[in-house]
């Protein structure tokens, strides 16, 4: 039998595991061109908190009754595609489930013998991929700038830091409590890290902050991005790359004052990744190269059992998980 999570009812504010349900239906028979996988493991992203909303957005929302979208390492199972073998490890969107049907077109091979197959879907997948157009393509970093990112410990996050730090920035991060910016600062190298749930935030992001920002990688909006709005320097750069303090808001977030954009010469820039592909082998380049000479760390925060993945889902959206999420569904 195949167990599917299924939008059960669009959520109002943050999710609830009422609007969520588990169904189990018999393992579907590939057709011509098809292959069924066995999920191994699936990504949890933000992203998805945008797709249970019935609202127009630059994908379609998930349909009441269907299943939850997003990318899983899988296992296949029975191939119809001649490129494809039983016992193959592949990368795409079977979504939360244990079973999927996906045309070969749509699936990546990968290589379970050259790197941890989980990395697939965060530090050499879509959350470092954003992380490296994001920074290189629309921040532009230059030796000696200050680049402050928010969502520092997390999969997106954690890389622009880094890979800021090679490019010769200085960089400051902000993430949730003492744990996370303890190891922004101590295992990933960022040269500081500012708590956003300390009652000083604003004043000690401005001390870390000496030379003003440069760089703004955003990851969260609201409190965060109010508090580095007033430290950017003259020709900054903010790369707004997710807003996920909104992602459950009802009503739109009031609009920052675009006198700054102005009178600062701000770039404002918002990107999504899936429109920047054409630099999809530079960065599994880059990338792989730096985690095989160490210049690069990643945390993965692994979840067992696929009916776990609700809650920890709406834990993602509390900042509950510390590093890439990630739901073991099977081994
Ligand atoms: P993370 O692994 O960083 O997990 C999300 C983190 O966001 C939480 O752990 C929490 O960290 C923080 N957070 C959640 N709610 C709040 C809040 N209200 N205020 C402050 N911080 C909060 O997730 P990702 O690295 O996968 O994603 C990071 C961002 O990047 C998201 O906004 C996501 O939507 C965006 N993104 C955008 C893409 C694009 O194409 N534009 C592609 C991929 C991701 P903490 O405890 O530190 O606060």
């Amino acid at each position: 039998m195949n167990r599917q999570i299924r939008l059960a009812a669009r959520p109002v504010g943050f999710p609830k595991e009422s609007d969520f349900e588990m169904v189990e239906i018999p393992v579907a028979e590939p057709s011509e061109g098809e292959v069924l996988t066995r999920t191994l493991f699936l990504s949890l992203d933000p992203y998805m908190r945008g797709r249970m909303n019935d609202t127009r957005s630059y994908s379609p929302p998930v349909p009441i009754g269907g299943v939850m979208v997003g990318r899983t390492v899988s296992e296949v199972v029975t191939s119809r595609d001649p490129g494809f073998t039983a016992g193959d490890v592949v990368l795409g969107f079977g979504n939360w489930q244990d079973y999927a049907l996906m045309t070969g077109k749509t699936l990546r091979k990968l290589d379970p013998a050259s790197a941890p197959v989980t990395t697939a879907l965060g530090v050499v997948g879509m959350p470092g991929q954003s992380a490296y157009v994001g920074l290189l393509d629309i921040g532009q970093p230059q030796p000696t700038e200050t680049v402050v990112v928010s969502a520092a410990s997390g999969a997106v996050g954690s890389l622009v830091g880094q890979i800021a730090k090679i490019k010769g920035c200085r960089v400051v991060g902000i993430a949730g409590g003492d744990a996370k910016c303890r190891y922004v600062v101590d295992e990933l190298g960022f040269d500081a890290c500012i708590d956003h749930r300390a009652a000083d935030f604003g004043a000690a992001l401005a001390r870390a902050c000496p030379e003003g920002v440069d760089i703004n990688f955003e990851n969260v909006g609201g409190a965060v991005l109010q508090a580095v709005w007033p430290l950017l320097n003259d020709f900054a750069r903010v790369v707004i790359c997710g807003l996920i303090a909104h992602y459950n808001d009802a009503t739109p977030a009031p609009i920052l004052d675009l006198r700054a954009v102005l009178i600062k010469r701000f770039t404002l820039r918002g990107f999504i990744i899936t429109d920047h592909n054409v630099r999809l082998d530079d960065f599994q380049r880059d990338v792989s190269a730096w985690l095989r000479e160490g210049r690069i760390k990643y945390r993965e925060d692994i979840v067992d059992g696929l009916e776990h993945a609700p809650e920890a889902f709406i834990g993602l959206l509390h900042g509950r998980n510390f590093g890439k999420l990630i739901v073991r569904v099977a081994l």
